[in-house]
């Protein structure tokens, strides 16, 4: 089977023509976003909280910013990029009572509407467009010509016309430059979440943990085994990236090919079991429950298990480590906040943070 893949000569821009655009939130995506669609020719309104941080940002952009609310009211087409976990309280409360008849609701990740946290009327057109890539990418590609590859989904149609103007949303954006590809509400989120659970954020750093304490409880030096088993991994992606894994095994030695094959399989033992089981719980809803629930009662047990790993020893030798290695650009993070590492210099739009990549 052979996805569909949609670009922009398959999609009709005029099915958002003389339409407003409604962009919830201006953090990561939301800029993109907003910035995207107005270069596009799409008019934009920024709906944020009146004490929003995000505010001054938006109008020095030259946007028209209004209440939540009152963007909805004026919007043909209603996107929310605010957090996933702030978007339930801000729909019930402000977009909601405020859609328009015939409005389409659209979201970038579909976890609200997955798990039932919003549930739209059925009267309203509901879609979706999830770049694959992070805000800043989204805008500076865009700004170069390009465009970030995207997910698209259509959850509710009444009105007959929410797939031609999520299509054309996602064109609007610069994601059909790249290729576009439907999905559904269900399937991004499911395979979003195990994605980054079974392997890209959870899989990764649990066996790079697991490398170097072995490393440094068997008498290995830390910065050694840093280097080891976090530094050279960017450099072993960037060729899969290019070339996948049989670019990987050309341009590594034959030594390091041959022991891939006998040992990979060895430390992977049971891994496929224990991610169907992180699957399993994905598709139940159990890893959502969860998760909602830690937030309602305050991100007790969020808080900490972030506080343990911040500490953990390969944290303090690398970032010592990378301080010396300016042309990496290093980032420190405190407190969930990301500086660049540098006093001075350093790149100036300023370090992404790490936890706006995935997801
Ligand atoms: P973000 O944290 O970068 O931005 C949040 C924005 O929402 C900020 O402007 C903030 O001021 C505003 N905000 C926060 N709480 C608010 C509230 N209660 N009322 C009004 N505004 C509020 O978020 P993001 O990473 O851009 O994520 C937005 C959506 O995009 C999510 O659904 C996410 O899953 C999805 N997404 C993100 C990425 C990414 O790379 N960051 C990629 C694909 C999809
Ligand atoms: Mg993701």
């Amino acid at each position: 089977m052979t996805a569909r893949m949609y670009y922009d000569d398959d999609v009709e821009k005029s099915a958002l023509e003389g339409q407003t655009v409604a962009v919830i939130g201006y953090g990561s995506q939301g800029h993109a976003h907003a910035q995207n669609l107005r270069d596009s020719g799409i008019d934009v309104v920024v709906g944020l909280a009146e004490g929003s941080k995000s505010r001054k940002l938006a109008e020095e952009a030259g946007f028209r910013v209004a209440t939540v609310a009152d963007a909805t009211r004026q919007a043909d087409v209603v996107m929310v990029l605010v957090p996933d976990t702030a978007q339930k309280a801000v729909y019930d409360a402000e977009i909601e009572p405020n859609l328009k008849p015939g409005a389409l609701l659209m979201f970038a990740h579909g976890f609200n509407i997955r798990f039932d946290r919003i549930k739209p009327d059925a009267g309203v057109d509901v879609g979706m467009v999830a770049p694959k890539g992070p805000g800043h990418l989204l805008r500076s590609v865009y700004v170069a010509g390009g465009g970030v590859p995207a997910l698209f989904a259509v959850e509710q149609d009444p009105s007959g016309t929410a797939r031609a103007r999520t299509l054309a949303y996602a064109r609007a954006i610069g994601a059909t430059r790249a290729g576009v590809l439907e999905t559904t509400f269900k399937e991004e989120t499911e395979t979003d979440l195990f994605g980054e659970q079974a392997l890209l954020c959870g899989g990764v750093s649990a066996l790079i943990k697991a490398a170097f304490e072995t490393l440094v409880e068997a008498g290995y030096q830390p910065e050694l085994a840093y280097f080891e088993t976090m530094h050279e991994l960017k450099l072993i992606v960037d060729l899969m990236y290019r070339g996948g894994l049989n670019f990987m095994r050309f341009s590594v030695s034959d030594t390091a090919e041959y022991g891939d094959y006998v040992s990979g399989p060895r430390v992977a033992e049971g891994v496929k079991a224990t991610m169907k089981d992180v699957l399993s719980d994905i598709q139940s809803g159990a890893f959502a429950n969860r998760w909602i629930a830690v937030q309602e009662a305050g991100g007790g047990e969020f808080q900490e298990l972030r506080k343990r790993d911040r500490e953990h020893q390969i944290e303090q030798v690398g970032a010592e480590l990378r301080a010396q290695m300016q042309f990496l650009d290093p980032v420190v993070v405190y407190a969930g906040e990301a500086q660049a590492a540098a006093t001075s210099g350093g790149s100036s739009a300023g370090p992404e943070p790490a936890s706006k990549v995935a997801g």
